[in-house]
């Protein structure tokens, strides 16, 4: 059990808040999401919310909780799915959402302390007449550190792959959980020591990522009769050398009409979409491409009346996991997936899915690169009806080549590759002797014998507040 009083006095001046409901609402994320993890991890709370301005103050808190062996686990805006940023064993949470600010914007690159919000770093950055390469869908609130540590990829996707391509993120700042933390610069390989790590082994205090040509996006949403019409246009306008896309999506009837409520005027009930995010340039030959596919466009936002505009989220709200929210919205006994269809034939493969699962499992995907090549990721709303059918639905896409990232578990492997990262593991090991950081989201580290074979789930023997 922490020892608040004696955290506290170690900790100075720093900002710190230990009200229970405000202690308990800040050890939160979107875990709610997974009904398997909204049962497991609902009592998760932390003792103590610590909110560091710069990056001399985040030292002294690693060495104080160093000092009195308190964990400690990292949170930018808390937007994450899978109960990322949630301390499993209680103690601090890092808040870094006040180091935010925006260091320097030159061609090409920006550089921001880790709690930056993404929407935030673009203002600054348009006035230069750039633009972030990629952005989750949680632009307007999630930290860029947090995308970082915590994310994959997004709006932007489709030009530029993941945030694990090499390019995609240029240099990382960061400090270590030792007696004495040290500070560290990441760059080339060595960034995969900490991407996607969840803040397991190192806190980041700076974080440098390139830039590209800004534009004013043109949202557009194209509707058909016929779902698989709909991908197979998606994926035509992914492979059209000539046209710039910023987002390429499709989700399959009734979704759009019965959860996008705000879009829904726009939409028949029978309504499969393609939503898109245009560059102004490329809007005429789209609609020549549009018209040639017989593609009906529901709606443009160049062309819409400011009074049809009001009220209406942008294109990419509706995108990446805010397609399941707004499904959440209207219908919470929802839950969805994250599948990859593979390259060459991922439209074959999703043609198979949704043959197999129909209603029960409507399609959504995302258009992206991948190893160079399009293919397309899906985040699919289920209409969950229990644990066993979802982890059938699971095991019928890997039986059919379409490998599963499952959003139903918070630990790194189990929601990835299902294998240990060594590279992260050595770094933890290097970086975080004693375990403190973000305990319980590693297997590698908490059980290094743990069978990947046997199927079984991990369970935290740490996760205090839920046992
Ligand atoms: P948090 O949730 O606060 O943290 C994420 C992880 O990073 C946690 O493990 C945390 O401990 C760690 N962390 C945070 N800050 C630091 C730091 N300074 N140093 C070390 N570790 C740190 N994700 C995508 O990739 N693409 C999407 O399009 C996308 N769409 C989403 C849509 C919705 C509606 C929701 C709810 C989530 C979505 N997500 C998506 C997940 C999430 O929003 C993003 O990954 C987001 O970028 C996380 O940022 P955050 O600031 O909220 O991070």
């Amino acid at each position: 059990m922490t020892d608040i009083s004696a955290l506290k006095a170690a900790l100075g001046d720093i900002r710190t808040e230990d009200n229970p409901a405000i202690v308990k609402q800040k050890s939160r994320d979107f875990f709610w999401y997974s009904p398997v993890l909204k049962r497991e991890l609902d009592a998760v709370t932390g003792d103590l919310i610590v909110t560091p301005k710069s990056e001399a103050e985040v030292i002294q808190v690693l060495k104080a909780c160093y000092a009195q062996g308190v964990p400690v686990t990292p949170r930018g805006s808390g937007t994450g799915n899978y109960g990322q940023a949630m301390p499993l064993s209680g103690g601090v949470v890092l808040n870094l959402a006040e180091m935010n600010a925006i260091k320097s914007i030159a061609p090409g690159r920006v550089v921001t302390e880790p709690g930056a919000v993404l929407a935030h770093i673009d203002r600054e950055t348009r006035k230069t007449g750039q633009e972030l390469r990629l952005h989750p869908s949680t632009y307007n609130t999630a930290s860029l550190a947090g995308f970082i540590a915590g994310g994959s990829g997004g709006v932007g996707s489709i030009n530029w792959g993941g945030l694990r391509d090499l390019g995609n993120v240029l240099r990382l700042r960061i400090v270590t959980m030792e007696e004495e933390p040290r500070v560290l610069e990441l760059g080339g390989w060595d960034l995969h020591k900490v991407m996607h790590a969840y803040g397991t082994n190192g806190i980041i205090t700076e974080v440098e990522v390139p830039l590209d040509v800004a534009y004013d996006w043109v949202d557009v949403v194209v509707g058909f009769d016929d779902y698989m019409r709909a991908v197979r246009f998606a994926n035509l306008l992914a492979n059209s050398d000539g046209l710039l896309f910023k987002e390429i999506a499709t989700v399959a009837a009734p979704v759009p009409h019965d959860y996008f409520l705000r879009h829904q005027k726009f939409l028949k009930k029978t309504d499969s979409v393609v939503l898109l995010m245009v560059a102004p340039h490329a809007i005429d030959p789209f609609l020549a491409l549009a018209a040639r596919e017989k593609a009906e466009i529901r709606y443009r936002s160049d062309t819409a009346s400011e009074a049809e505009k009001k009220g209406l989220p942008p294109v990419y709200e509706l995108t990446w996991n805010h397609t399941t929210l707004r499904g959440l919205r209207v219908d919470p006994s929802i839950t969805y997936l994250q599948v990859l269809y593979p390259f060459p034939d991922h439209v074959e493969k999703v043609g198979r899915m949704t043959e197999i699962f129909g209603d029960e499992v409507p399609g959504h995907l995302e258009f992206i690169r991948f190893d160079g090549n399009v293919a397309c990721t899906g985040l699919p709303i289920v209409r969950y009806t229990s644990d066993e059918r979802l982890d059938e639905i699971i095991a019928i896409h890997e039986d059919n080549g379409c490998p599963i990232f499952n959003p139903h578990r918070y630990t790194l492997e189990e929601g990835g590759m299902k294998q240990t990262n060594e590279v992260q593991l050595a770094f933890k090991r290097e970086a975080d002797p004693k375990g403190l950081l973000n305990p319980g989201k590693m297997v590698a580290w908490e059980n290094p014998d743990f069978d990947w074979e046997s199927n079984k789930v991990f369970l935290f023997p740490g996760l205090r507040a839920s046992s």
